[in-house]
């Protein structure tokens, strides 16, 4: 079994909301539940052994758009949130984070050294992450609070726009260039987030914004759950120039397993083999090389293949991935060692070897 460390999930979004109906977010995670794909039984069962777990602040009444006869779909972008009940939900989140710690489901990492105690201990390797920074204000205090909570990788934007960034929608075919960069505001996160060691993410960002951080940071460039738009022409995937920029400054791409990014068709199909995602794999080790490429499922936050299921059937992309050819090592890399690799670096640690 590939041990397997992820670059994206929702499981704090599924585990808020179903404390909302009154359930208890330990009891869900240690105990299991049929519901969502991520809780610890299924983590095990899968080799999932960690992963990015994302403070995301629902827009609600998102509906995504359906597509027309000939595929096409464009929803637009969610309104901008509000800062004060975006701040409210963003430290509930990162208190069941905290809760789950303490209770023992997971460890809670700050450092490559608290994901392999966690990886010998056979805890879950969590790394918190903020998916759209609508919780954090223009003088960066909240961000210096969230740091000392754990937070160690962030994206400025999800798909709308806030006081950092501008986000791209969902939108098949569509390119990622839909409109203006990083603010002012962005630059200066993403200043301090080289600074004191957070990992920027960019994923959801506009084509333009991801160019503004690719000249600003100091970091490998990373795009924690999107796949490739030559093969996917959704807003959310990444353009070749975009890959080159990231194998360029020694960064990864995690494959998202969201159906509407792996078809070509982008269609909302959970029957799509799992031979679509190997074809992403491919096109990404060839654009990237091996050590570009990664997972970010989206586990908790998309419609995946029905092949794959939930954290309990990874191992079968791996099968999928040694049919098509991958030996250990490049599996290896591929499941959690670039991840590894590219935390040192955003961490300003300094490899071993
Ligand atoms: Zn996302």
């Amino acid at each position: 079994m590939q041990a397997i460390f992820d670059g994206h999930n929702d499981v704090l979004l599924r585990l808020w909301n179903r404390r909302k109906e009154g359930a208890d977010p330990v009891a869900d995670m240690s105990g299991g539940v049929a519901a969502g794909h991520i809780d610890l039984p299924r983590a095990r069962a899968g080799g999932l052994v960690g992963g990015l777990c994302a403070i995301y602040i629902p827009s609600g009444g998102l509906v995504l758009d359906q597509p027309k006869a000939d595929g096409r779909y464009a929803t637009p972008l969610s309104k901008p949130l509000e800062r004060a009940p975006s701040l409210d939900i963003a430290i509930e989140m990162t208190a069941i984070a905290l809760q789950l710690e303490r209770a023992g489901c997971w460890k809670l990492c700050r450092s490559s050294a608290d994901i392999d105690a966690a990886m010998v201990g056979e805890k879950f390797a969590a790394v918190l992450h903020m998916e759209g920074c609508e919780a954090i204000g223009e003088d960066l205090a909240a961000l210096e609070v969230f740091y000392a909570a754990g937070l160690r990788s962030l994206g400025p934007v999800w798909s709308r726009n806030n006081i950092f960034a501008h986000g791209v929608p969902f939108a098949y075919p569509m390119s990622p260039d839909t409109g203006p960069g990083l603010t002012d505001a962005g630059r200066a996160l993403v200043r301090e987030c080289n600074r004191i060691g957070i990992l920027i993410d960019l994923s959801h960002i506009t084509e333009k914004g991801f160019w503004d951080v690719a000249e600003l940071s100091d970091q490998p460039l990373v795009a924690s759950h999107s796949n490739a738009h030559a093969l996917v022409p959704v807003a959310r995937n990444l353009t070749d120039r975009q890959l080159d920029a990231i194998r360029e400054s020694k960064g990864l791409v995690g494959l998202n397993f969201a159906v509407t990014m792996l078809r070509a068709d982008g269609r909302e199909n959970a029957d799509t083999p799992i031979s679509e995602m190997v074809r992403h794999i491919d096109y990404l080790v060839g654009r990237l090389g091996i050590d570009g490429v990664a997972i970010g499922s989206d586990f908790d936050g998309a419609l995946i293949p029905r092949e794959i299921g939930d954290a309990s059937g990874l191992q079968n992309l791996v099968a999928g991935l040694k049919s098509a050819g991958y030996g250990d090592a490049d599996l290896a890399k591929i499941c959690r060692e670039n991840w590894f690799r590219v935390l040192r670096s955003a961490w300003k640690e300094h490899p071993a070897n």
